[in-house]
This record gives C-alpha cells, sequence and structure tokens, in this order.
C-alpha cells in the first residue's frame, strides 16, 4: 500500500516547471517552484512546520499548547494545518479588513480567529498587536511563532527549499528570484544556495514598487505577502545581489498571463516575482538556469486579480494585451 502517515508528511518537495509561453523572448530556461502543491497550498507550510517542532524541541510548545500569531493568511493555514494534526489549539488575530474568506478557510481548519479594528493606532488596547501579545499572556501555555523575528522561518528554507533546488536542477542553477516579505524566503534559500555554489548563484529579491527592500519609503501597493515598511530579523539585508522593484500593475498582468498561457493560477506576488524573473532573464545566456519560487495559488484572489472590474477600477487593464475579446461583457 501507498499513503502518508498524515498530509503533513506531503510539506516540500514541490515541483519546478518550466516556463514556456512567457519566457518565450529569452535565451535562459526559466523553471518556477510552484509551491501550491504544498498541502495548506503555499510555501508558508516549510515555516509552519519548522517553527512548530523547533518550539516542542525548546519546550517553548506543550502538549495540549496553543498558538497565537498574527496572521490571516498563508502562514496561518499552514500553522492550523500543522497544529490540528499534532494536537495543538491556534488563535488568529487579524485586522478588520481581511476578507471573510480568508477568516473561513482559517476556521474551517479548527482554528480561532479574533478580528480587529483596523481603524485604530498601533498603541490602542484594541489594535492588532496589542491584542495578540495580550492573548499570549493570558492563555496558559500559549506561544507565538512570530515568523518575522523566528530562526526557524530562514532556516526551513536553507533545510528544505534550498536543498530541494539544487538536487532538482542537477547543480545548474544559476539565478534564484523569489519575492520578499519576512524575508524568510530568500534569506534562508539564498544562502544554502551561496553556499553549495561556492557563491556562484545570483540571488535576486522582487519586491513591490514603494516598499523598504527597494529603497522605497513604504507607501502603500496592492499585491499582498511582500514587501514591508520595516526591517524584520527574518531578512538577511547580505543576501541579495539585487533587488527588483515591481510595480502592481506589472504584477497583475503578469499574474493573468500565468493562468491564461502557463495553466498557473498562482497569486500576485507570483506574478511579480516573475516579472523580476524575466528581467533577470533578458541578460542571461542560454546556459543560465533562472528560477523563480511562486508563493501560492491564484484561488485567494478571484475578485481581486483575476475580476475585470477590480482591475480596471485601478486602471491596471488599459493595455493592448487586455483589450476586449469576443464574449467579453462590455
Ligand atoms: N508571497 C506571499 C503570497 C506570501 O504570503 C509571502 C509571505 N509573507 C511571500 C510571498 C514572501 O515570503 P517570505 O515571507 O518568505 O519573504
Amino acid at each position: 500500500m501507498q499513503y502518508y502517515e498524515s498530509i503533513v508528511d506531503l510539506v516540500g518537495n514541490t515541483p519546478l516547471v518550466r516556463l514556456n509561453r512567457v519566457a518565450q523572448q529569452v535565451q535562459p530556461l526559466v523553471l518556477a517552484k510552484v509551491e501550491y502543491f504544498n498541502p495548506g497550498g503555499s510555501v508558508k507550510d516549510r515555516i509552519a512546520l519548522r517553527m512548530i517542532e523547533a518550539a516542542e524541541q525548546t519546550g517553548q510548545l506543550k502538549p495540549g499548547g496553543t498558538i497565537v500569531e498574527p496572521t490571516s493568511g498563508n502562514t496561518g493555514v499552514g500553522l492550523a494545518l500543522v497544529a490540528q494534526q499534532k494536537g495543538y489549539r491556534c488563535v488568529f488575530v487579524c485586522p478588520d479588513k481581511v476578507s471573510q474568506d480568508k477568516i473561513n478557510v482559517l476556521r474551517a481548519y479548527g482554528a480561532e480567529v479574533v478580528v480587529c479594528p483596523t481603524a485604530v493606532a498601533p498603541e490602542h488596547p484594541d489594535s492588532y498587536y496589542n491584542v495578540s501579545d495580550r492573548l499570549v499572556r493570558e492563555i496558559p501555555n500559549a506561544w507565538k511563532p512570530d515568523q518575522y523575528s523566528n530562526p526557524n522561518n530562514p532556516r526551513s528554507h536553507y533545510e528544505t527549499t534550498g536543498p530541494e533546488l539544487w538536487e532538482q536542477t542537477e547543480g545548474r542553477i544559476t539565478h534564484f528570484v523569489a519575492g520578499i516579505g519576512t524575508g524568510g524566503t530568500i534569506s534562508g534559500t539564498g544562502r544554502y544556495l551561496k553556499e553549495v555554489s561556492n557563491g556562484r548563484v545570483r540571488i535576486i529579491g522582487a519586491d513591490p514598487e514603494g516598499s523598504v527592500y527597494s529603497g522605497g519609503s513604504g507607501r502603500p501597493y496592492l499585491v499582498e505577502g511582500v514587501g514591508e515598511d520595516f526591517w524584520p530579523q527574518a531578512y538577511d539585508r547580505e543576501i541579495c545581489d539585487e533587488v527588483i522593484a515591481v510595480s502592481d500593475k506589472d504584477s497583475f498582468l503578469m499574474t493573468r498571463r500565468l493562468a491564461r498561457e502557463e495553466g498557473l493560477l498562482v497569486g500576485g506576488s507570483c506574478g511579480m516575482a516573475v516579472v523580476a524573473a524575466l528581467r533577470v532573464a533578458e541578460r542571461c545566456g542560454p546556459d543560465d538556469v533562472v528560477v523563480v519560487l511562486l508563493p501560492d495559488s491564484g484561488r485567494g484572489y478571484l475578485s481581486k486579480i483575476f475580476n475585470d472590474e477590480w482591475m480596471s477600477a485601478y486602471g491596471f487593464l488599459a493595455t493592448e494585451s487586455d483589450e476586449p475579446r469576443v464574449g467579453d461583457v462590455l
């Protein structure tokens, strides 16, 4: 019989898929590491598993304990899935601007979700930050993973994502491109690839225009899960050889192309990373192998990136390639 003991055993070992049509104009092989094949649907399953296992080993997380984290997205799903299999309770804190769908997903996995008002200052007792800190203090046996400062976030990528890429490309990877959110993915994977290749592999960060990683002031942007207005501890500021800033419009149009032309229904930070990867690939030769990591699936963005009204309202559809087609409702 062939089976896995638990869904948790399926975390990691995601496939590399060649980008064909969107990479037609460039010389190198461009490969996508498709992280939606993880059981919780995103790259964050990797860090959830590693952070929880490490906290068990150090005794920070005890049997019957509760995991408290301010998250509404992919990290919450990863934590909820692993916690449930290992018998921990999860309490997530998220701001009220988060869509009901995302909250429903977390509750479907059995997590409790506390929703806080967005319209209060960070120092207000009801703010997202203060509520999660208070819950950690008040709930017995509570533990907060804190993905922004937890060293097991980058470590999970050093131990899994990096070695997988080296093996899958038989050591032929020359460039690694990934978005930067907490910085865990690029720092851990980047460090492994630098070490194993004696510094040969180039590490390129992709960042929304406006975010601090690419020299921005922290001004707002719409692509989710990447970019910051502060420098998290999980990000190794020495790791990137280059950080490329990508606009919301370019990110979202590429996200739509990935679904239509490559059959990859992925999220907006994936489109952003692919735009950066193609800019890198334009300067590369036929022997180079450019790998880009795609963090999550497009299912969570159907009412935004894949919705024409939403895209038009921001002026993102005013390009030739997005002119109306037969059958479009005008
Ligand atoms: N894309 C999405 C959709 C994410 O949720 C995240 C994680 N915040 C990232 C990219 C960036 O990954 P990391 O936190 O490892 O830098």
